[in-house]
């Protein structure tokens, strides 16, 4: 285990069982459909690529990089996009690939651009589902583990960008946060 983390939320092994059964639920809904799989860049990544693998059929990858602004003042669904796809969504199925919703900001605001853009449809599937912060009620359509209310990192999340290549889940130490 990497030496700053103080405990695992979910091993390796977990989050493969968790990819699994999100893989199999997928393959079978988009069936023939050739999906638009729309990872949320940078925290999805390791998530998307492990769980495409479990799908057999063809589906496409596109990335979107969004900030969403999480004072008070601003109004629901407003998101900063950093990067944006290079395909058009208008007819596309589209599933959003996110590795965790917290606030449900990003994916509120996201669902609504991509309704504007007028995509056939659009659902989410989220590697965990943190239901504590939540301020917009986004329905999940997928979700793989329910995470408790604590900071996690690895597999993909981060840090101040670090450690987002552990291969399990967990919170770290308390004095990463005070040395940092
Ligand atoms: P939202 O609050 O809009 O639902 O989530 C926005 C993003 O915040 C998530 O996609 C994720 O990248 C990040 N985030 C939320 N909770 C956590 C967490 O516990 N750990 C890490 N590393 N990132 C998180
Ligand atoms: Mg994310
Ligand atoms: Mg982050």
């Amino acid at each position: 285990m990497n030496q700053d983390m103080q405990k695992v939320l979910f091993s390796e092994e977990e989050i493969a069982q968790a990819n699994q059964k999100l893989g199999k639920l997928l393959a079978n809904d988009y069936k023939g459909k050739n999906p638009l799989f729309v990872c949320i860049l940078k925290g999805a990544v390791v998530f998307l690529t492990d769980l495409v693998r479990q799908i057999p059929d063809s589906v496409d990858l596109e990335f979107i990089d969004a900030s969403s602004y999480n004072g008070q003042t601003t109004t629901s669904g407003e998101v900063k996009i950093l990067k944006d796809l290079d395909v058009s969504v208008a007819g596309r199925d589209v599933v959003f690939v996110e590795d965790i919703i917290d606030t449900g900001l990003t994916l509120k605001a996201l669902m609504d651009l991509f309704k504007e853009r007028h995509a056939n449809s659009i659902k989410i599937v989220a590697l965990l589902d943190k239901p504590a912060n939540r301020q917009q009620n986004v329905k999940v359509d997928y979700v793989g583990l329910q995470c408790p209310d604590e900071f996690v990192v690895g597999y993909g999340m981060d840090y101040n960008e670090r450690y987002r290549n552990l291969s399990y889940i967990g919170v770290l130490k308390p004095e990463v946060y005070m040395n940092n």
